[in-house]
């Protein structure tokens, strides 16, 4: 830091052409398709520049609009702090207590716009007597043996905010105003080859963050990318460090897997490497062990495919999802079984607790599973009356279209059913979510 005394009193300006000096940024004139930015993004970007911040597009957004792939969210990064983007929009709220964000709101629709951070490990100590200096040295490992990230809330600079990101394309930053492609970690190069590396050492990566080899399951899958060698062999040596992730995360990022359009890809790539293993052991051996129960796997799949179609088609509700994906071993589970309702609860339970499935999604998927054979057996003999009282009884409907689909059968009795129940089930639904409102105000009121 320079003495005090040297810097002048009014602060210049910074050319925007001159931001970032000395940080290691290439540029690339790379225009995005104009077309294709929400314009509320970019009026939020334009307004922040206009009051003297620097403001980019980033991640997931900058990267599908170079890929051509259409951006689900469009997220700003700043050097404008939480209150100043307040005080800038009316629509703005703040959230979060340990890093805030400001969430800008248009009807259903939200932009993140979230302050440059750095990552908390550049301010690990480095053992001054083991180090070199120059940061790439064993010693910063040793620091912390446990790399885990626990705390990401740093206020940083632009570079820093790259570069603390997980992989190089998700870390190209986007200069409205001149259109170009800000990269400090040859994010670019990797979008043109269609590969996907972390910055910096994978296994560092991933054992600071071991979600990211989820996300880097996700991320090939869905954009149909390749990742480097290194990338996956470090993805296949650090998959038990999934063990010490926040469980809830877990769960959710399988879900992510599973509604991308592409939870065939996603959940080989998950089994080849392992992961499958970590997170559900259950499906994992089913897949291992196909000689046990011969074509079970190639069911599997099938009824994958099934499912991606349905999420192409449109929107699917979780628990599809998840008794979709539970299926085949579920059902190998229940073959021969005196008490099916504990056979599926011994299924659940460990699942709950080592993904945090959320209990009421394994009640769901329970509840599901119950309805299907009365459900087949009610296309049977027309005795459907009853059926659709039941608050899952439409996904119940969807799993079964899904099976029959994936079996090769007729689901035009599927559709039939469907709209003979659905006001009856639509009212069972919605009884069965106020009751839960009802039981949920209660228990936060005590
Ligand atoms: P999607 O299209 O699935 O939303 P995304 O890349 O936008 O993909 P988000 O989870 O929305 O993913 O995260 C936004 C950005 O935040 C990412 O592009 C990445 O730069 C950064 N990021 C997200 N999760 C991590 C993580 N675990 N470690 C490091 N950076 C992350
Ligand atoms: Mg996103």
């Amino acid at each position: 830091m320079p003495a005090t005394g040297t810097i002048p009193v009014t602060l210049a300006v910074v050319d925007p052409s001159e931001r970032h000096n000395g940080t290691g940024l290439v540029r690339h004139d790379s225009p995005l398709d104009e077309a294709k930015i929400d314009a509320d993004a970019a009026k939020i970007v334009r307004r922040l520049e206009r009051s003297g911040f620097q403001a980019y597009l980033v991640g997931g957004c900058v990267r599908d609009l170079l890929l051509g792939s259409r951006p689900k969210d469009f997220d700003i990064a700043t050097s404008a702090r939480p209150e100043d983007v307040r005080s800038l929009f009316r629509n703005c709220r703040i959230i979060g207590r340990r890093f805030r964000l400001a969430h800008v709101v248009f009807g259903s629709k939200i932009i993140e716009v979230a302050t440059f951070r750095r990552s908390p490990q550049t301010e690990a100590p480095v053992d001054p007597v083991e180090s070199d200096g120059t940061g790439d040295d064993d010693a910063e490992l040793a620091v912390d043996e446990d790399l885990l990230i626990r705390s990401d809330n740093v206020f940083g600079e632009a570079h820093e905010d790259a570069l603390r990101r997980d992989f190089t394309i998700n870390a190209l930053f986007y200069d409205l105003d001149r259109r170009q492609v800000l990269d400090w970690c040859g994010g670019m190069g990797d979008i043109q080859r269609r590969t996907i590396h972390t910055i910096g050492d994978p296994t560092v990566r991933f054992r600071e963050d071991p979600v990211r080899i989820l996300r880097a399951v996700k991320f090939a899958a869905r954009l149909d990318l390749g990742i480097a060698p290194d990338v996956y062999d470090a993805m296949v040596m650090n998959r038990e460090e999934l063990a010490k992730a926040a469980r809830p995360r877990l769960s959710e990022e399988i879900l992510r897997l599973l509604r991308g359009g592409a939870a065939h890809r996603s959940m080989f790539l998950l089994w080849e490497v392992g992961a499958m293993a970590m997170l559900l052991p259950e499906l994992s051996t089913f897949l291992d062990d196909d000689e046990a129960s011969p074509g079970a796997s190639k069911r599997f799949w099938k009824r994958i495919d099934v499912l991606d179609q349905r999420t192409k088609a449109g929107p699917v509700d979780d628990l599809v999802y998840w008794t979709t994906l539970l299926y085949e071993p579920m059902a190998e589970a229940l073959a021969g079984s005196k008490d099916p309702a504990a056979t599926l609860t011994d299924f659940l339970e460990p699942i709950v607790a080592r993904i945090a499935l959320p209990r009421r999604a394994a009640d769901g998927i329970r509840r599901i599973v119950g309805l299907l054979p009365k459900l087949a057996k009610g296309l049977v003999d027309g005795k459907l009356s009853r059926l659709g009282r039941a608050d899952v009884a439409l996904q119940a409907l969807d799993v079964l279209e899904i099976d029959f689909t994936a079996r090769g059968k007729s689901t035009v009795n599927v559709d039939k059913l469907r709209r003979e129940i659905a006001p009856a089930a639509e009212a069972a639904r919605a009884e069965g979510r106020a009751n839960r409102s009802r039981r949920g105000g209660r228990s936060r009121s005590r």
